[in-house]
């Protein structure tokens, strides 16, 4: 007998797909970057990526001040081996700088955060300290100049680039541009994605399941991957499988969205009308892929928004989303390519493999008290066990010439809170 295409198993089949690599870069080289940037006010800008540089207006720190609380001191009064003892003349607190300057043989209390007053270029921690009763401070000797200070500019030089375009905002770089004082930042729109499931199986949330029927598990799934990869979900709902309702609901996709992404019926069955009927409106670019799960993932376009035809099965929509639909849907939202925190773990048990495709199973990832990581499939790894995969914390990559891999074989993982 002729080996048979559609058999997973069969040689030939394999050949017909697509590398990931390959489809990962073509699919980025498709989709076009942003154009629109939008002002928003800072406390609206986490997770957005930012469109125009941070650039300083100003040096950070804006003034000479003190690291530590202790005593601000000229620092050849302190230079010699011998401890001094130098004359109290008044205090700098942080929002409350001393006006006048330090003469040799004085020294002024300073706090944390507290300019420096003129004259002096060192701080001696107040527990290298002790304030005498006729108002001088025993200081010790050996003070460099510039110990305990933080000079203006240090941080950040006027003119210095502080966050570069692309990069998506988190608190850290939040709190960057507060420090120079910025109370809105430049960032682009996000993409919007219009998406539904298919499938005459479905039923909603809240519903009675009739006999054949299972909830809709994906469309809540596929807008919390858009809501964390920072783009706009528009929930289209549920298409049955009908060309007719299928092509009309991929129409008013296209013309909602910059992006249509759907779950359901690119597969090889008789109720699989979602690649056709973007064959018939747009353009189909891309078709099986050389992973397991999510072979059947589809990549085209209509009119201009970008398609992307997830599998059905759960496991195979939230895998195939992770490595080629967010990559894609950043590079949309103009955020830099970041490649996903990969580290390398012990398989605690083998896993049996087939060479042709790269496979991602569910894993748990657990430190060994010697510090090395370790790692064990996190149950069931059909495409469509929920369960292992909300038991799992990371993929095991499993590259797709390698075969079975023995128990203490080590294997790149993807810790599931490092994908982006
Ligand atoms: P399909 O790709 O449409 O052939 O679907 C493959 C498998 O995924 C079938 O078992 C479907 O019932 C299941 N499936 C499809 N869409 C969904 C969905 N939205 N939620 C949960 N399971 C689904
Ligand atoms: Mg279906």
């Amino acid at each position: 007998m002729p080996p048979d295409p559609n058999d997973c198993d069969s040689p030939l089949h394999d050949q017909r797909l697509i590398p990931l690599e390959t489809a990962r870069e073509r699919m980025l080289a498709a989709c076009p970057t942003p154009t629109t940037v939008e002002r928003l006010p800072l406390d609206r800008c986490l997770g957005r990526v930012l469109a125009t540089a941070l650039v300083a207006t100003l040096d950070l720190p804006p003034f000479a001040n003190s690291a530590m609380d202790g005593y601000a001191v000229r620092s050849e009064d302190c230079a010699g081996d011998a401890a001094v003892a130098l004359r109290l003349i008044g205090r700098s607190a942080a929002g409350a700088p001393f006006a006048g300057r330090l003469e040799p043989g004085t020294c002024l209390r300073i706090l944390t955060g507290a300019a420096l007053p003129d004259g002096a270029d060192a701080v001696v921690i107040q527990e290298a300290a002790s304030l005498r009763p006729d108002g001088r401070v025993s200081l010790p000797g050996g003070i460099r100049a510039g110990a305990n200070v933080r000079w203006p500019g240090e941080d950040l030089r006027r003119g210095d680039p502080a966050v570069e375009p692309g990069r998506r905002l988190m608190p850290a770089q939040i709190a960057a541009a507060a420090a120079l004082g910025r109370e809105s930042l430049e960032v682009w729109r996000r993409p919007r994605v219009a998406f539904f499931s298919t499938g005459d199986e479905l039923s909603p949330l809240g519903s009675r399941l009739e006999p054949g029927q299972i909830f809709d598990s994906n469309r809540p799934m596929v807008r919390a991957l858009l809501e964390r990869i920072g783009v706009e979900p528009i929930d289209l709902g549920v298409v049955e499988d009908s060309r007719a309702a299928i092509r009309a609901a991929l129409s008013l996709a296209a013309g909602s969205g910059d992006a249509v992404l759907t779950t359901g019926g690119v597969s090889v069955g008789d109720a699989d009308y979602v690649r056709e009927e973007v064959a018939g409106l747009g353009e189909l670019n891309l078709w099986r892929i050389a992973m397991k799960p999510g072979k059947p993932l589809a990549f085209g376009r209509i009119e201009t928004a970008r398609f992307f035809g997830l599998p059905g099965n759960p496991v195979s929509a939230l895998v195939t989303f992770y490595q080629l639909v967010a990559p894609a849907l950043r590079r949309m939202g103009g955020a830099e390519a970041v490649a996903p925190l990969q580290l390398s773990a012990r398989l605690t048990e083998p896993i049996a493999k087939k060479p042709g495709r790269v496979e991602f199973q569910r894993g748990r990832l657990r430190p060994t008290p010697d510090g090395e990581l370790e790692v064990a499939a996190a149950g069931g790894q059909g495409s469509h066990v929920m369960s292992s995969l909300s038991a799992a914390d990371c993929f095991i990559v499993l590259p797709a010439e390698s075969g079975d891999h023995p128990a203490g074989t080590r294997v790149t993982v993807q810790p599931f809170s490092g994908l982006v």
